[in-house]
């Protein structure tokens, strides 16, 4: 169903989301179903917001693009597949029109979703001129406004480029936005950062055979990540062909648009590339929505102030997902907008439903794939004192790559971070085959407080990848 046509001024809601991404989605559906009177506001035209149209969903479908690459020349060189000696070659140029195809069947799957179960949607862009009231104005034609008693914040965030004025030539690169829009596969790209969208997109663009450089102003990557899998990841990074500038910064970029870019470090190196991407982190689209007018507290980097029930500072405004700046996983704004939803309107069965941000797990698309839950070893030291933290820990290499040659045996790591006599688990940290499908189980063991014991207890998968977890020494 289309966003409303003709609309009036002074429509009342119970509640209304700002943002049609994975948060004001969900949330706005649970407080429909719960009977709340809702809308939804969207100005980007296409509801799914960042994971949908330019996150998680293309990336992945580009990872496992990737994956196959790495999976075919496996199985020429290993698997006595009998195919050119380096693979078939991927078509970038005919693979991207199918990918946007699915991303519009989706748009069309959440537009569907969004009314089908009540809520109205208006197109265009939000601001509070009031706490009850939001002025909306579309793309075309006039202004109006509606009337509510609550609001959420659900705006999500966009990536950041410097300034041309603090690195000239910075805007002749792009962002993990302009990535998804790249019609055809670029020769040669630096990406700076060293973040999950800076490992993700490098290590699909080599994987596809593009010459890969990563830029980091550090010498690691995922450095809020576990020790142990950062140790493993760069140096295979590196091993698989990406050019890795450690403790190095862009001082300037040199070059015309759609034409071959020099980009120089500060250690005075220059790097010749076709394409230039911009990884250095996102934040808030907190602006130019009347955030400040109605007293809406922000913290200095832009994102709102929330309280563990996702309300602000000003009584019946709320802000889900990646405006309020925790943990910006998909996941996480679809279940705060859910809990928040079910709280507001789904009576005394849901009276304190709130999203606990502790042990939330995540996974980095990586390659080899990284996966993550709960407190890292330096963390549990500090938290525990290092005398009550044990570690058990595995690098191995799993059996499918046995058939491969060595220099193409991707490694495994496997880790559990314990605490107190009882071996409580309170980290898990795996990279290698398979980690991104076998982490959510074990998410689910950490989250009830899971001892050594208990993994050691349940019988191993043989012969799998995961079984390492269930019989560490
Ligand atoms: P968004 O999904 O960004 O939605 C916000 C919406 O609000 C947008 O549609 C925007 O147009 C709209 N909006 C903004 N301002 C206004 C306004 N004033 N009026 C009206 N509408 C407005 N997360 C994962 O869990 N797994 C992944 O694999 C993953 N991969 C990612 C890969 C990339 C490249 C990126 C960039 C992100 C990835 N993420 C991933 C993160 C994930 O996409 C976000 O955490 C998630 O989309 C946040 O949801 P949200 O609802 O808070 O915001
Ligand atoms: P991240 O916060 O993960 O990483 C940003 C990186 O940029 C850091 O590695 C930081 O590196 C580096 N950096 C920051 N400022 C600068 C600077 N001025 N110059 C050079 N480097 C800089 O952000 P991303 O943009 O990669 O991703 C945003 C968020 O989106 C993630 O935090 C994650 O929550 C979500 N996401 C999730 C994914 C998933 O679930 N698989 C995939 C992609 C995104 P350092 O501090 O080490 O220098």
């Amino acid at each position: 169903m289309p966003p409303v046509e003709s609309p009036t001024d002074g429509e009342k809601y119970d509640v209304v989301f700002i943002g049609g991404g994975s948060g004001g989605s969900a949330g706005s559906r649970r407080a429909s179903l719960h009977g709340a009177k809702t809308a939804i506001i969207e100005e980007s035209g296409k509801l799914g917001g960042t994971c949908v149209n330019v996150g998680c969903v293309p990336k992945k479908i580009m990872w496992h693009a990737a994956d196959l690459a790495d999976k075919l020349r496996h199985a020429v060189n290993g698997y006595h597949f009998n195919l050119p000696q380096d693979g078939p070659k991927f078509a970038w140029a005919s693979f991207k029109p199918q990918r946007d195809a699915y991303i519009r069947f989706l748009n069309g799957i959440y537009d569907k979703n969004i009314t089908g179960e009540g809520v109205t949607y208006y197109a265009g862009h939000a601001k509070l001129t009031s706490p009850t009231r939001i002025e909306i104005v579309p793309q075309e034609g006039k202004k109006y406004y509606i009337d509510t008693d609550k609001v959420v914040i659900a705006t999500g965030g966009r990536p950041v480029i410097p300034s041309d004025k603090d690195i000239p030539g910075a805007s002749l690169g792009i962002d993990s936005d302009g990535f998804f829009a790249l019609e055809d596969q670029p020769g040669r790209v630096a990406v700076v950062g060293a973040g999950y969208i800076a490992v993700e997109l490098a290590g699909v663009l080599n994987a596809l055979g593009t010459e890969t450089h990563i830029i980091a102003r550090y010498d690691k990557v995922l450095r809020t990540f576990d020790p142990a899998l950062q140790d493993v990841l760069l140096p295979w990074m590196q091993h698989t062909g990406i050019n890795f500038h450690g403790n190095s910064k862009v001082v300037k970029v040199k070059g015309e648009r759609n034409a071959p870019l020099t980009i120089h470090l500060n250690s005075g190196k220059t790097i010749e590339v076709d394409t230039l991407i911009w990884a250095i982190g996102r934040e808030a689209n907190t602006a130019h929505l009347g955030l400040e007018d109605v007293g809406v507290k922000l913290d200095p980097k832009g994102n709102v102030v929330v309280d563990e029930w996702q309300e602000t500072n000003v009584k019946g405004i709320y802000s889900i997902g990646d405006a309020q700046g925790k943990a910006l996983l998909t996941p996480v704004a679809i279940a705060a907008g859910r809990r928040l939803s079910n709280r507001l309107y789904g009576g005394e069965k849901f009276k304190n439903d709130k999203l606990d941000y502790h042990n939330i797990p995540t996974v980095v698309f990586s390659h080899p794939p990284i996966g993550t839950v709960g407190l890292t070893e330096p963390q549990a030291r500090e938290k525990y004192g290092s005398d009550a933290v044990k570690i058990y820990q595995s690098s191995f290499r799993a059996l499918y790559f046995s058939m491969i040659p060595v220099e193409h045996k991707e490694p495994s790591l496997f880790k559990l971070v314990v605490v107190g006599p009882e071996e409580r688990v309170v980290g898990v940290h795996v990279i290698g085959l398979g980690s991104d499908e076998l982490l959510q189980g074990f998410a689910v063991a950490v989250k009830m407080g899971a001892t050594k014991r208990e993994f050691d207890d349940t019988v191993a998968i043989h012969p799998t990848s995961a079984e390492e977890l269930v019989t560490l020494k």
